[in-house]
């Protein structure tokens, strides 16, 4: 198995490489080679992880390949890992937020360590210095999933104005020799724009060379991120034996992105829904075939989606056109270019083919969390709501759900208890405590209110390459 870059201008590389580099040098995004074959059913969902891998990064050892599906799978709080919930009739809610930093980001987060680790012994590559830019949950969860792992560290720059008080301090004072987390002076967008342009700098990555260092991504640009996810809709096909649907609330595409390749793996997925909230940048895409990112950014309660452009959907790009790398530069290069692009009729329609979407206010948000726990008594995030909210919106189709449910309540709890009662306190952790009291469940997260805080820099976004240079000793 090779990758190669979505814009055709680089050389194709083996697994370990497309792992450790994140992004290709021609700034395309990594994709494996050739028409994927579909996986057998596996036993259950550890040996689909498993196999996966064995698919996937076939220049990783077999024993490696199961401590690190191992190592991931003991830090889920549930004995199932991903949980399948029938909420509804003809809904189950996929539970992907049991691991340690309660959003689904852990799936992938708790095991590319391991793999990047691996990978960096085996080639040689010196310490494995990642970068990471957060809307709010990649961060977290990437410095609990890295917090320990030999020859790694993590630096996280995360948005000032945004995240919720849970999430920031889930970074703020996480525990961990080798992890840190930085404020930036901005929204998500400029977090990550800042955190690729300093992927192209060469002059830090030289600096990170000299210090015997390599810089890399955890970002779901990395390919390592991508087939984790892949393994629960697996998961899902092989509980539901039927063919469904599936609702993703989304940001950044990386989910929906591995439900699409779980279909070309063999899930007898029908409908793939993006379930956007007011930046609803790629619900608009699906329905009218232009990506048009020069648009207000809105900052929302479902934190984790406010982001304008969405860096998987190049991979999906790649997919429709059958992998015309050319079709794909051209429409990167509008897109950075003029901030828009537009489909080509024949991808529109291939695109229509397979996708719906639609979008919530963050009214409409509290009303469906309002909505789930009236009818059916169940607490459903921000997020996740979303997903229920545009499935009310669409027409039937005979198959049952998966919608992905990619963060706890307790995560959102302001939001969660204004939703059922109308106020909430400012403090998040005494929302928690009242949502508890009205919901008879127990609050989670509740012991960060008194943990000690390690990270408190902000940073101006031109002063990033500085800050991270500073961080890492470069
Ligand atoms: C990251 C995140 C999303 C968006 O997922 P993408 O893969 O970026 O589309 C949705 N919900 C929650 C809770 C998240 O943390």
């Amino acid at each position: 198995m090779k990758y190669v870059s979505t814009r055709g201008q680089a050389p194709a590389v083996d697994s370990l490489q497309a792992l450790l580099h994140g992004l290709a040098p021609d700034g395309g995004l990594y994709v494996p080679q050739g028409a994927l074959e579909p996986l057998p059913p596996q036993a259950d969902y550890r040996s689909t992880m498993v196999s996966l891998l064995a698919r996937f990064f076939p220049e990783m050892e077999a024993k490696a390949r199961e401590a690190a599906v191992a190592s991931s799978l003991a830090r889920f709080r549930s004995a199932e890992a991903v949980p399948l919930k029938a909420v509804a009739p003809g809904v189950h809610f996929l539970e992907l937020f049991h691991g340690p930093t309660y959003a689904f980001k852990d799936v992938a987060l708790t095991l590319l360590p391991h793999l990047l680790s691996y990978a960096a012994q085996a080639r040689n590559a010196g310490e494995v210095c990642v970068l990471t830019a957060t809307s709010g949950d990649t961060g977290s969860a990437a410095m609990e999933g890295f917090a320990g792992v030999p020859g790694t560290r993590v630096l996280t720059f995360y948005p000032q104005v945004g995240t919720s008080e849970i999430q920031r301090r889930q970074m703020v004072c996480c525990q961990g020799e080798n992890v840190a987390a930085c404020a930036i002076a901005g929204n998500f967008d400029d977090a990550q724009a800042a955190v690729k342009a300093a992927f192209a700098d060469p002059a830090l990555a030289e600096r990170a060379r000299a210090h015997g260092s390599l810089l890399s991504s955890a970002n779901s640009i990395n390919i390592g991120r991508l087939f984790p996810q892949i393994c629960y809709y697996l998961e899902c096909a092989r509980k539901l034996a039927q063919p469904f649907d599936v609702v993703v609330p989304t940001g950044n595409f990386g989910n929906l992105l591995a439900a699409y390749f779980a279909k070309l793996l063999g899930a007898p997925i029908g409908r793939f829904t993006v379930a956007s909230n007011a930046n609803r940048v790629v619900c608009d895409f699906i329905q009218s075939g232009t990506y048009n990112a020069r648009r207000d950014f809105h900052v929302t309660n479902s934190p984790s989606m406010d982001i304008l452009v969405s860096s998987n959907v190049e991979r999906l790009l790649w997919l429709l056109t059958g992998g015309d790398c050319a079709q794909v530069r051209a429409w990167e290069e509008q897109l950075k270019a003029e901030g828009a692009f537009t489909l080509t009729p024949a991808a529109l329609e291939a695109l229509h083919r397979d996708f719906a979407s639609g979008w919530a206010t963050p009214e409409e948000t509290e009303r469906a969390i309002a909505d789930l726990w009236q009818r059916f008594g169940y607490l459903a995030d921000p997020h996740t709501a979303i997903g229920w909210k545009v499935l009310q919106e669409l027409p039937a189709t005979g198959r049952p759900t998966v919608i992905a449910a990619t963060a706890s309540p307790w995560k959102f709890p302001a939001t969660m208890l204004r939703a059922l009662t109308g106020s909430a306190p400012a403090d998040d952790f005494a929302a928690a405590r009242a949502l508890g009291e009205l919901t008879g469940q127990t609050p989670e997260l509740l012991a960060l209110e008194s943990a000690p805080i390690r990270f408190s820099q902000v940073t101006a976004k031109a002063a990033v390459p500085e800050t991270i240079a500073a961080s890492f000793g470069f």
